[in-house]
Parts: C-alpha cells; structure tokens; sequence
C-alpha cells in the first residue's frame, strides 16, 4: 500500500523541472563573488533568480535576501526590527520599555523569537487575542500598538488552520504610526497571490520547500526604506543583510519553484479548493457532519486552498495519527509533541476550540501532485480508521 501525503504544509517533495533547472548550477560550482568566469556565471544565476523572485512577489530585486529557510528569516526580521525602532519616532517616555505586539497563532518560529525578546531583551510582549475562526482582527490589534512599540508581527495564513490574516488592512494601521510589521508568509507564498509592496509590510518571510522547491533556501523581503541590522557578521554579502556564500542553486531551484506556480496558479488554486472540499465531504458523507468538525474560517477567501483541518470529536489524535500512518495516510496533528507528551496546540487553544476537539484535530494539506483519486482513497481510509478508533474506544 503506497502512503498518501496530506502533509504538504509541512513539506513538500521538490519538482523534478525545479531538480533540473538546479542541476546545472550544482555540477558547474562557482563562487557567485568570485572575479572569474565560473563565478560570473553563478553570480547570473543567482541575480536571475533573484529578480525572478521579486518579480513573483511584487517586490524589488534589492529587496530579496536569500535566507536558509523560514525560521532564519523571520529571526532576522524580528531582532532586526526591534532593533530598528519606530521609524516615526513619536514621542515615548523613555522609563517605558519597548514592545512588541504579536498575536497567538505564530508559528514557532516567529513565536519563539517574539518571546526572546521578552524574556532576553526588555520587551512588553503583546498579544492580540484571536477570534473562533483563528482570525484577528486588524482594528484590535492595532489598539495595542503604542509610541513605545518597535515592531509588529503577523503571519500572512496559518499553517494548521489554513486561516488567511487581515494582513494589509493591519499593515496600513500599523503604517499610520509608524510601527514597522513582520509577516510570516511561509504558508502563503506558492498558494496564494503575494504582493509586497500592496501590502505594506516593512519585511516578509518565505521558504522554498513549502512549495516544491529545495529545503535549505528562503527568502526575505526587507521594504527599502528598511535598514535591517544583521543578525550574521562575515564576508559582507548580500550588501552585508546576510553574509555567507549563497547557495546558487537553492537560489534558482526557489525561484523556478516560484515561476512553476505562477504559470499554473488559476488552475492549481480551483483544483486545490475542488479537492479540499472533496475531501471535507467524503469525510463528513462517510462519519456524519457531527463527527468530523472543520477548524477555521467559513468564507473561502480567508482560507488557503489546500489546507483542511478537522476535528473528529471524541477520538484521541495520538492514536489516530498513528492508525492513519499504519493505515496509509500521512497528516498532522495540529499539536506540539514535547517530552513523549503532546501538548494541545496554541493555535487551537487560542481558538477556543472546545475540549473534545482540542487533542482530535488533523491537519490535511495538498500539494501540486495531488490528486482526486488520491484524496477519495485517503478519504475512505480516514474514515474506516476514525470508525475503527471510535468502536474500540466506545463513544466519546
Ligand atoms: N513559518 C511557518 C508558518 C511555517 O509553516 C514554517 C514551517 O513549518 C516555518 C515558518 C519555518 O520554515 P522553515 O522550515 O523553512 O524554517
């Protein structure tokens, strides 16, 4: 039995045209600085793939610095902001500390940084609260905005719920004073339209294996007027933001990862919807609308096309994801799993998402290659594991 991968926000296996377009670089070698022709023709590679990039993502080649993935970039825009400050300047008592205003649904890797700050640095960690949908809302998270706030962070969709942020209307609020914001766009960018400059963000992560591209290879945007400090100190490349030699052919895999979608994107988001939606309907046909639970935005414009999560009341997701992976189906739990005991998620608990859902939910996402019959297959096999799990268990 071929396992089915429903697990395409945490990975993504790479595009075998993304596999060709690097192999050229990787066989050739070249230092993109050096002053020789292998190295010129590395430094074209890598500047085309940098300008392709920006293309993507309405932003300007100067703009885009190649990372090693999503959690260095978000680290480098969030110390890098707070050490920035409030580009305003409005006036604030020098006795207050600095803040920053982030919300519960970050992924780790702004989470965990947004809290470095507080626990390291001095920083008043503030946190807008979400609604049932896992949403904020842009209008309350700006009220925690002060004179004293150096940055704002706001992840552009959620990586187990799916749930698209109200990102530029924030942004434009948090621009009236000042406060520059972070966005996390690692579940966004490859799926949605991204438009940087339209969404007023002063910095924007993005990683290349979310979207077939190569692991070890991301992006971020810093807005011109942005003068980020760096977090790493060598060989002054990439204008000193990032030093360290670039791995060209990451550089080019990212960026025909980018070009591949692009050149698909109308056909890829209807399918990923139609396919979502099948999913979510084969498993309520199959368990009953009361047994299998959606997390996460109603209206489909506040969601990402490819990511269903669902709770299954009553049944232990430990045991599920384990009968699932027996059973064929590779998915996640929306939880963290820590010392052998897994926590229920943040995002979820921040939710308020009751109780018999909280240890149940699944997180299924679908990648470029999935296909229907991919998904009524994993769809009959879902459902004969959660009927399987709910006789042993009696009714939860
Ligand atoms: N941000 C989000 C929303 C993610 O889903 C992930 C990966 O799971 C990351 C950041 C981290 O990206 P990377 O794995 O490239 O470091």
């Amino acid at each position: 039995m071929t396992t089915i991968d429903l697990d395409h926000n945490a990975t993504t296996p790479i595009d075998p045209e993304v596999l060709e377009a690097m192999r050229p670089f990787w066989l050739a070698g070249g230092n993109p600085e050096s002053r020789h022709a292998v190295g010129r023709l590395a430094r074209r590679g890598l500047e085309a793939a940098r300008e392709s990039i920006a293309q993507v993502l309405h932003a300007a080649p100067a703009e885009v610095v190649f990372t090693s993935g999503g959690t260095e970039a978000n680290n480098l825009a969030i110390f890098g902001l707070a050490e920035v400050g409030n580009r305003l300047g409005l006036p604030s008592d020098p006795s207050l500390p600095p803040q920053v205003v982030s919300n519960p649904v970050e992924h780790s890797a702004v989470a965990e940084a947004v809290a470095q700050l507080g626990s390291s640095r001095g920083f008043v960690v503030d946190r807008a609260e979400v609604g049932a949908d896992g949403r904020v809302d842009a209008a309350s998270m700006a009220e925690l905005l002060r004179p004293e706030t150096r940055l704002a962070a706001l992840m552009a969709a959620n990586n187990e719920t799916g749930a698209i942020q109200p990102l530029a209307e924030f942004a434009r609020l948090a621009n009236e004073v000042g406060v520059p914001v972070h966005t996390d766009a690692v579940q966004c960018v490859g799926k949605v339209p991204v438009d940087f400059h339209r969404l007023g963000v002063a910095t924007l992560a993005a990683s290349a294996h979310k979207f077939h591209g190569p692991g070890g290879v991301g992006v971020l945007l810093v807005r011109r007027d942005i003068k980020l400090p760096p977090r790493l100190f060598g060989g002054g490349q990439q204008g000193g933001r990032r030093p360290g030699t670039p791995a060209v052919a990451l550089a080019v895999g990212m960026a025909k990862a980018l070009e591949r979608w692009r050149a698909e994107i109308d056909q890829r988001s209807e399918r990923w919807a139609r396919l979502r939606d099948l999913l979510e309907g084969t498993l309520v046909a199959g368990l009953g609308r009361n047994r299998v639970i959606r997390n996460g935005p109603i209206e489909p414009e506040y969601r990402l096309p490819q990511t269903l999560n669902v709770g299954f009341p009553g049944v232990d997701g430990d045991a599920l994801l384990m009968q699932l992976d027996l059973g064929g189906v590779a998915a996640s739990l929306g939880s963290a799993c820590a010392s052998g005991a897994t926590e229920p998620s943040p995002t979820l608990l921040a939710m308020k998402v009751p109780k018999d859902r909280l240890r149940s939910s699944v997180r299924f996402s679908l990648g470029a290659g999935t296909t229907e019959a991919d998904v009524v297959e994993a769809a009959s096999r879902i459902v004969a594991v959660v009927c399987r799990i709910s006789d042993a268990t009696g009714p939860g």
